[in-house]
């Protein structure tokens, strides 16, 4: 069997590695100049274990399963975030500290309670978890080496469905797995939200280098990179750009963001992360903004897990984490094994 995958990113790359295993022959379709460059390689690079999300059951069950899966499979793609706080501000959480504890707890979440660090001044129920970062850098080399000949570089202009067969700009193939993570084919039952993140160097060697989580609700965090003194600053409410229902209109407004629009945000979201570390520019200067586009399910407002859907010989990819690969997989596997055509 012939299979095309569309999109180069964690999605994709990881499903062509399966189908490889399984000795079907497989094209990787990608339109950028590289692997992992949208929003595989534009995010927080967070292995998430399912901290973030005290209102989604699905996402954290699905958290859970990857992050053990991908440590696993690909636990050289990441590293250990020695201190990885997640703090519940007092007064501005949409849960309470003990609620946090008892949601994490009954989905088999393991974490440390621990004083909050110095630097924190509002008051927060805390805890440190195992959470890692991921290595966007080496994991390129690592998909380059295990996929030789099987990535190509063009864009996928044409997908047409036929009778037992697919094609795609115009080549035969017995199926395609889009993962464009819903830019190549829309679907009405999600929207792309354009975003925007913040790079931040450390200046003061002194500080500590800790990743520092805000639950539950329209809060922030400080993340770390694959770079050890490059941090991602990230806000539920000001990362949002704008909501849009085509590709193209979200892909244009992080094009024509302009200057002033970007400091309004970064004014926004450093004073956002100064309410409960007020001496964050005394530690970290600003280097840029990261424009990226995120595919959501309308109406769940922390739903970030995972759905695949079969369309005759076209198989659709859509999620919202890194960590559903395996979830992601299992599902193609399963569309194809039951496949009645
Ligand atoms: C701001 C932000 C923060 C996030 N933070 C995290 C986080 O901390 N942890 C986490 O796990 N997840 C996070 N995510 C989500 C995560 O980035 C995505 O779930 C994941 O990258 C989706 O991977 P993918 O392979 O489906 O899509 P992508 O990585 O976007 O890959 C799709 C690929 O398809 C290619 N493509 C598109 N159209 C075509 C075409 N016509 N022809 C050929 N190729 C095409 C694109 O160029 C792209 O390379 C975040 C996302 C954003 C935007």
């Amino acid at each position: 069997m012939k299979f095309a995958v569309i999109g180069a990113g964690f999605y994709g790359l990881h499903i062509a590695t399966r189908l490889k295993a399984l000795g079907l022959e497989v094209k990787v379709f990608e339109k950028a100049d590289d692997i992992l460059t949208f929003a595989s390689g534009n995010n927080q690079f967070r292995l998430h274990l399912g901290f973030h999300y005290a209102r989604n059951f699905r996402t954290r069950q699905q958290s859970r399963d990857g992050y053990f899966r991908f440590l696993e499979r690909y636990g050289k793609l990441t590293e250990v975030i020695p201190e990885n706080y997640y703090m519940v501000p007092q007064g501005d959480s949409l849960v309470d500290f003990p609620t946090y504890k008892l949601i994490m707890m009954s989905s088999g979440l393991d974490f440390v309670e621990k004083e909050l660090p110095p630097e924190i001044t509002h008051p927060c129920g805390s805890v440190l978890t195992a959470e890692r970062v991921l290595m966007i850098d080496r994991a390129r080399q690592h998909f380059h080496q295990h996929l030789p000949d099987t990535i190509h570089l063009g864009e996928v202009a044409s997908v047409t469905m036929a009778d037992g067969h697919v094609e795609v700009n115009g080549e035969t193939f017995d199926y395609c797995i889009d993962c464009t993570w819903g830019h190549l084919i829309p679907d009405d039952k999600f929207f792309f939200e354009s975003t925007i993140l913040l790079y931040y160097r450390k200046k003061n060697q002194a500080a500590p280098s800790r990743a520092y989580t805000f639950v539950d609700g329209p809060l922030c965090s400080l993340y770390p990179t694959e770079n050890a003194d490059i941090f991602t600053l990230s806000s539920v409410p000001h990362t949002p750009i704008g909501q849009h229902s085509t590709s193209a209109e979200a892909l244009h407004t992080i094009a024509s963001l302009s200057s002033h629009d970007i400091n309004l945000k970064r004014l926004l979201m450093e004073k956002q992360l100064m309410r409960y570390y007020p001496t964050f520019l005394d530690d970290y200067e600003y280097v840029d903004p990261q424009l990226c586009v995120k595919t959501k399910p309308f109406g769940h407002d922390d739903d970030r897990s995972c759905y695949v859907k079969k369309y005759g010989r076209l198989i659709k990819c859509l999620s919202g984490k890194v960590d559903n690969i395996f979830y992601a997989a299992a599902e193609v596997m399963a569309l194809i094994e039951g496949a009645d055509e």
